[in-house]
């Protein structure tokens, strides 16, 4: 049986085994997919040994995204914009690839959702590795322009110097009084009471405010977009989509993301 494995630290609340059980049954593909604690500091070893026990493929989580980076003999063009890997697996010539897959996720789910894109205004909050990750995707997907604001600006503006166009930066002090389209939080401070301070006129043209976080209580900015009456959602389809994406790198067959989305906010009481 081929064996899979997403690699974190911590790593006990992950919900990839689930989904991956639940992809593999849905297309009937015979593999194990199991989740391993590597030593902060170890992830190169625990790698190694996976590899040597068999292992064909993983997902890499919190913190080893860059460790992952720096191990892969080839990054796909997704993985070098993001400066992070998320996905691994070895080719038919034995070298370690790694590609990033969050992004593909966050779009696809964005679409599910019928997001507006063509063509649309994103304003992405956060400029940490998900930030990153997501803002070439975004662009590929039609989106025509994206601010990224951030506490600390000259992170935002780091990213946005990655590409050409279409993307500018900020403190949140700073953020251009224009229409957002879409509004993305891609902070951890949906882990606090803490929100990313918005005021109410960066909503004036909002349809959709996401959270890449998701839990049983909405995170403090998810609650105060939804008191200005502003369409919510969740991480919880970009982390299926994700790893949808993943599994056909693996498989080479797409699982269908919606019935184990639905299956998993059943199972968390989401
Ligand atoms: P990082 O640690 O790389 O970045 C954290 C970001 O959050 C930084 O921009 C940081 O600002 C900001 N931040 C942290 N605390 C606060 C606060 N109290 N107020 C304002 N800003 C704050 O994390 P990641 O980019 O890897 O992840 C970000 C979030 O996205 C996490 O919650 C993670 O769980 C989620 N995520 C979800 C995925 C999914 O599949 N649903 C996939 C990947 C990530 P500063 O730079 O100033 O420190």
């Amino acid at each position: 049986m081929d064996r899979y494995a997403v690699f974190g630290h911590p790593i006990a609340h992950s919900k990839s085994p689930l989904i991956h059980s639940w992809f593999a049954e849905q297309t009937g593909q015979s593999l194990s997919y199991e989740a391993i604690l590597a030593p902060q500091d170890g992830f190169a070893e625990s790698w190694a040994e996976f590899v040597r026990t068999g292992g064909r493929g993983g997902n890499v989580t919190v913190p080893f995204k860059e460790q992952a980076f720096a191990l892969a003999g080839q990054l796909s063009a997704r993985a070098k914009q993001a400066g992070a890997v998320n996905t691994l697996y070895i080719d038919s010539a034995g070298v370690l690839c790694g590609d990033n897959t969050d992004g593909l996720g966050l779009v696809a789910d964005l679409q599910r959702l019928a997001a507006p894109l063509i063509n649309a205004s994103v304003l992405v909050l956060g400029a940490g590795g998900a930030a990153r990750g997501v803002v070439g995707p975004l662009l590929d997907s039609g989106v025509s322009k994206v601010h990224i604001a951030n506490r600390t600006a000259s992170k935002a503006e780091q990213i946005a110097a990655l590409f050409q166009h279409h993307v500018s930066a900020s403190g949140y002090g700073n953020i251009p009084h224009e229409p957002w389209h879409l509004v993305i939080n891609a902070t951890s401070s949906g882990l606090s009471a803490e929100r990313p301070p918005l005021d109410e006129a960066h909503l004036a043209a909002t349809q959709l405010a996401y959270d890449m976080l998701y839990g049983k209580e909405p995170t403090a900015f998810l609650a105060w977009c939804a008191e200005h009456q502003i369409v919510c959602a969740d991480g919880l389809g970009m982390l299926v989509g994700q790893a949808a994406e993943a599994f056909a790198i693996w498989r080479g067959v797409k699982p269908q993301v919606e019935p184990v989305l639905k299956r998993l906010r059943q199972e968390l009481g989401l």
